[in-house]
């Protein structure tokens, strides 16, 4: 088949690598000028490594990667909230702390080996489905195809997802975080957080080659105000909370090397038409508080590319929907309802929190559905009950 992939992060990525090895014409249309790896650092879950393993890439990645074998939280007083160690979930099991760059190299290469092609600064603007082909526009007006089959993997505000759903809301969190990469080797394998009632949450994660990935949660709203303040005060107020971040800090000196990531949770109804699918992002969108969108976006893929190889278009795609639709669900239905317990302005969501989050943590059988949720091998909400 002609396939166009729109959109080149790690869904759009994999797709087009995988459905490229599978002998189709793969052509990626992608907004950016340059392909290059976009956002922090990120947990890469044990069910993304199996996949990546199987196609061959994981090996090289882990090489760069620091694992990780928990996950903590502390209040701001130094207590103890949660410790989910990846053992939990199985025997041997952990998650890698990953530079998106490796990820993004490696999924890249193996693409273009495959022979996918690169349609690069073209932004989509609209799609035209017809019985035998679909195309797409871009915002300049060029026409993109025809292709047999496109696939949707232009993040969380895919204009593909609209076109599938031109009712479906996605909604805005009004919070966010600040997300860097610095010099640090501490702390050596857990993904480690501090937080304060749901106001002030920060985090550091080791992520290979001496580097750690830092995070500090804001609302969009607060950003202008912290750059007015100056980058030694917001080293002052991330000191008081989580002393052990100071020395990325100090390697960062300023926001230069901060990026703000604002979150969206999008759960369309839709996610394919007779020749389009939406993977990724695209599909899912939500909170990165459990740390599964790469993973799910892996997973996806997958799951497209297997379908596509054993019927046709027709059938293959209703069958990767019902194959995905549980597990996403699952994942954006439950970081919906536990960001506000994490990232917001209540007080009462922060205290409820810290008095339920250790008791359910000392409960091993919920320790164990905790432990299989983030690992990325519970896939709803029945599953390994
Ligand atoms: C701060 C933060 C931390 C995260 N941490 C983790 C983590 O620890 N573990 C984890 O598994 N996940 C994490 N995630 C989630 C994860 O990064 C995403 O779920 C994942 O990158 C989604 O990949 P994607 O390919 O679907 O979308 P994206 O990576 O957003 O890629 C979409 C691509 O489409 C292109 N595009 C968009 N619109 C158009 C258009 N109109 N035309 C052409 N091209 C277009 C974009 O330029 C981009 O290249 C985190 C997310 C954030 C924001």
């Amino acid at each position: 088949m002609k396939v166009g992939v729109c959109g080149f992060g790690v869904a759009g990525g994999a797709a087009a690598m995988l459905l490229a090895r599978a002998g189709h014409a793969v052509t990626i249309l992608e907004r950016a000028p340059q392909l290059g790896p976009v956002g922090a650092g990120f947990l890469l879950q044990p069910a993304g490594q199996e996949i990546l393993a199987e196609w061959g890439l994981f090996a090289r990645i882990a090489a760069a990667s620091t694992r990780i074998e928990r996950l903590e939280a502390y209040t701001a007083a130094g207590r103890r909230l949660t410790s989910l160690p990846y053992a939990d979930a199985a025997l041997g099991a952990c998650a890698y702390g990953v530079q998106r760059g490796v990820l993004f190299s490696a999924l890249h290469e193996a693409a273009r080996t495959a022979g996918a092609a690169e349609t690069l600064g073209v932004e989509l603007a609209s799609v035209e489905e017809n019985p035998g082909s679909i195309t797409v526009r871009d915002t300049t007006g060029r026409v993109h195809g025809p292709f047999d089959l496109l696939v949707g993997a232009d993040g969380a505000r895919s204009v593909i997802r609209q076109w599938l759903n031109p009712h479906t809301r996605s909604a805005d969190y009004p919070h966010g975080a600040l997300w860097g990469t610095g010099r640090s080797d501490w702390p050596a394998d857990t993904l480690y957080q501090v937080t304060r009632n749901a106001q002030q949450l920060t985090g550091l994660m080791p992520i290979g080659g001496g580097q750690c990935g830092f995070f500090w949660g804001l609302r969009r709203a607060e950003l202008a105000p912290l750059h007015a303040r100056g980058f030694p005060a917001f080293r002052e107020s991330v000191s008081r909370l989580c002393p052990q971040a100071t020395a990325i800090l100090d390697d960062l000196r300023g926001f230069d090397r901060l990026t703000f990531a604002s979150y969206r949770h999008a759960l369309p109804r839709r996610t394919a038409s007779a020749r389009c699918v939406l993977i990724g992002d695209a599909a899912h969108s939500m909170s990165p508080h459990l740390g599964q969108g790469a993973n799910l976006a892996l997973l996806d893929a997958a799951a497209l590319s297997r379908q596509l190889a054993i019927q046709p278009l027709a059938a293959a795609l209703p069958a990767y929907c019902s194959e995905r639709r549980a597990h996403a669900r699952y994942l954006a239905l439950l970081s919906h309802a536990l960001s506000p317990f994490f990232q917001s302005d209540s007080t009462l969501l922060g205290r409820g929190r810290d008095i339920a989050l250790p008791l359910l943590c000392a409960w091993p059988w919920m320790r164990r559905q905790m432990c299989l949720t983030v690992a990325g091998m519970k896939t709803g909400f029945l599953d390994r009950l």
